[in-house]
């Protein structure tokens, strides 16, 4: 009997399944107790839930909803159902005593899955800290649920955890092994089983483990940040002094400071990773190299001018330059933090807060990004005569591209001035920066994550007004074009992008507030997506096409993974017909003012209306157009409203001019032709400081390329305040780094 129900309480989730979950959870931004209020009354998954208890299709639909993913993979979601259901059933069982097979099934059947438990497991994971991590995985390999991993649990463990290995790409030759005494040295009273607390002492001591559950531990300031990397040259451990070898010649990699090691080295004590800050006051303000353990690429030595033979040189992490071991104390100790000094805030600038510093102004939030592993806050000495950087990642952007992006900052700069948004937002970063008065920030990110870290600096109130320099991640992205970023990374040297930042200039830009009043405040629209315009507003043709590629985007996001298509779909769905026919005659139900002016929009034949603060739109179409500069017109003030064909028609668009561009847009084949590049702008309607449009019909509205549709309203946009940011020269620097 007990075998029976032993193999019936087999919680069928695989490290495979898990990893998978993790990576969904990784990449998606919802919250599990955000999520579990839907099951609440009101709530859209409340029909699916009985009790405390929620079916299938309820489970179903929150994953997808929890994970932002439509197209999530239906044996993930039956693994995970089937495991709730099944480690539920085994709890009642050791609390029961034996309960006969048939009231298992049948119960199996009858009932869901527990709302408390899901809720309670999916939190551990979001937010949980390495050791929960730990015990949630152990819970997962002991599938009899009796406290200990036995020999066939432990077995069946390292198979599974080979098959995970093999997923995520891994060389599972030498892995076997490793892992076989792994599980040796973790049941540490050699007991023959692993109990709970064995697994996580052992667990958090074990570094391939660690990387191969997905845990990122990192509880000593002084441990490395490993990760599996694949070399395609020749590499040495730093521990062993031995080849990576193998067949795809694996090791981990430390993304902070390279430092390489064999799978099985990682255990044996490698040096620490770079010093990120100082302890002791004495050291604050001083500069000095720290020396590194690197590769040699047949560079040569900064101290003697001789060949660094491989295994033994050093680098130091911030300044880069390279000596051989007995060289390090012949050369000056004093680090000028080398190309990238004016960026970089090296850990002679951060140091603890003392207690006595503590008392004064309201540390209400003390964020966790700015604390050492003891708990001790930091923070910042300005460094002199630099604009130290502060960088924020959205690793969700871009597929994969933030991930490395914030890697690749990590390496550069010093770690504690990169910051994930996806942990804990803009507010760590901003608040670590406060002090200084010379600082810039760059925002790695599509157009909304920019939006999103303006807002935070408003509301902020920060001392000084940091200057912004966007690296765009995805696709979009018209702000950081018309900032000279470019509409997307295309993986080049961070370095180079770092220099251009350094060299770009501070530009004002407008940013718009915009109040939607509903006529009927009955009538229920989606909501509105933003407050605040930074890039444009359209009503109309336009808008309508955003939704319904929005909701395109949902459903095949596949189809939508280059810029080049997003053009083409844009164009497909512009001139189909049904697209234009609810935007007909617009202006029949819709009227403009500009100023107190009153556009006449009775001769026209408009299908939409867009309101422009940057000259791009949809990855690079523009619809205002270029304009002759008048050279008399640039200098001089002019008013607050232009309606007059002739004046637009010398007018060019200006980011910091306190003005609005209105255009008109005839039909939606033209704005398909807009959008593929065939045609290049639409009618110009007015230049105004303010504008005030009533609708008369429900229509398709966008901000910032978030569309929604809005029921009868009175839209106010009125100049908000001006956000500073970075320009890039136009002037490329060209390989500066290359040529090194
Ligand atoms: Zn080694
Ligand atoms: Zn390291
Ligand atoms: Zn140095
Ligand atoms: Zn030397």
């Amino acid at each position: 009997m007990t075998s029976l129900a032993a193999e019936s309480c087999g919680a069928e989730l695989s490290p495979v399944d898990f990893i998978q979950l993790q990576q969904y959870m990784e990449y998606s931004s919802m919250r599990v107790k955000d999520v579990v209020k839907e099951f609440n009354a009101g709530g859209k998954l409340v029909q699916h839930r009985s009790g405390d208890r929620v079916n299938r299709t309820g489970f179903s639909l929150f994953l997808k909803s929890y994970l932002e993913a439509d197209n999530l993979p239906t044996e993930l979601c039956q693994h995970l159902y089937q495991y709730f259901q099944e480690s539920e059933m085994c709890k009642e069982k050791h609390k029961d005593g034996i309960i006969s097979s048939l009231d298992f099934t049948t119960k199996l059947l009858k009932d869901g899955v527990c709302l408390k438990s899901m809720s309670c497991y999916f939190s551990v994971l979001e937010e949980g800290k390495p050791r929960d991590k730990l015990e949630f995985t152990f819970k997962l390999y002991d599938k009899d649920g009796n406290g200990y991993l036995d020999k066939s649990e432990v077995d069946s463990i390292i198979t599974q955890m080979m098959r995970a290995a093999d997923y995520l790409g891994w060389d599972v030759t030498e892995l076997r092994s490793l892992l076989e005494d792994t599980m040796t040295a973790i049941d540490a009273d050699s007991s023959g089983t692993v109990t709970q607390q064995e697994w996580i002492v052992g667990g958090m001591n074990n570094v391939p483990l660690q990387v191969l559950l997905g845990l990122k531990i990192a509880e000593q300031d002084s441990q490395h940040t490993w990760r599996m990397k694949n070399f395609t040259k020749p590499t040495y451990c730093c521990v062993c002094d031995g080849m990576l070898m193998g067949l795809r010649k694996q090791g981990l990699c430390c993304s902070v400071c390279k430092y390489m090691v064999h799978s099985r080295c990682a255990n044996k004590n490698p040096a620490p990773c770079v010093r990120t800050y100082v302890k002791n006051k004495a050291e604050i303000g001083v500069p000095m190299h720290d020396w590194i353990r690197t590769e040699s690429d047949a560079s040569k030595c900064d101290s003697c001018s001789k060949k660094i033979k491989t295994l033994t040189g050093k680098r130091c992490a911030w300044c880069h330059h390279k000596r051989h071991d007995e060289c390090v104390p012949l050369g000056s100790s004093e680090c000028d933090c080398g190309p990238l000094r004016d960026h970089i805030l090296p850990p002679w600038c951060i140091s603890p807060l003392l207690k006595e510093d503590e008392g004064h102004g309201s540390c209400a939030e003390k964020p966790l990004m700015n604390m050492t592993s003891e708990g001790t806050h930091l923070h910042i000495t300005p460094p002199p005569q630099t604009h130290p950087l502060l960088v924020f990642v959205n690793p969700k952007s871009g597929g994969k591209q933030g991930d490395r992006v914030m890697r690749k900052a990590q390496y550069f700069l010093n770690p504690r001035q990169v910051f994930n948004l996806n942990s804990g937002g803009p507010s760590p970063g901003l608040h670590f920066f406060r002090n200084l008065q010379q600082y810039r920030v760059l925002v790695c990110g599509g157009d909304g994550t920019v939006g999103w870290i303006l807002d935070a600096i408003d509301k902020a109130d920060l001392p000084v007004n940091p200057p912004v320099a966007v690296l765009p991640l995805g696709t979009g992205n018209d702000l950081a074009r018309c900032l000279r970023w470019g509409g997307g990374y295309d993986g080049s040297d961070l370095r180079e992008i770092l220099k251009e930042v350094e060299a770009g200039s501070v530009v004002p830009m407008d940013r718009w507030s915009v109040r939607v009043t509903p006529n009927n405040p009955q009538e229920e629209g989606d909501p509105v997506p933003y407050e605040i315009i930074n890039n444009y507003f359209s009503i109309g043709v336009d808008a309508s096409i955003a939704h319904r590629f929005h909701a395109l985007r949902e459903k095949n996001p596949q189809k939508f993974n280059s810029r080049a298509k997003n053009k083409l779909y844009y164009f497909e769905l512009a001139t189909s017909e049904t697209m234009s026919a609810s935007c007909k005659k617009l202006s029949d139900y819709l009227s403009i003012e500009c100023c107190g002016v009153p556009l006449d929009l009775s001769s026209m034949d408009l299908q939409g209306i867009a309101v422009l603060n940057i000259p791009s739109m949809h990855g690079g179409s523009n619809l205002w157009g270029e304009s002759r500069k008048d050279e008399a017109e640039s200098v001089t003030n002019f008013p607050d409203v232009i309606i007059d064909h002739d004046t637009l028609k010398t007018r060019s668009q200006d980011m910091s001019d306190k003005r609005l561009e209105v255009v008109g847009l005839m039909s939606a084949l033209e704005m398909g032709q807009i959008y593929s590049g065939l045609k290049s702008m639409g009618r110009r309607l007015a230049q105004t400081a303010q504008i005030t449009i009533r609708t008369l019909k429900a229509l398709p509205m966008q901000i910032d390329g978030e569309p929604w549709m809005q029921p009868p309203c009175t839209i106010q946009i009125t100049h908000k305040n001006q956000a500073n940011m970075l320009m890039a020269s136009p002037f490329k620097s060209t390989g500066f780094f290359h040529l090194k």
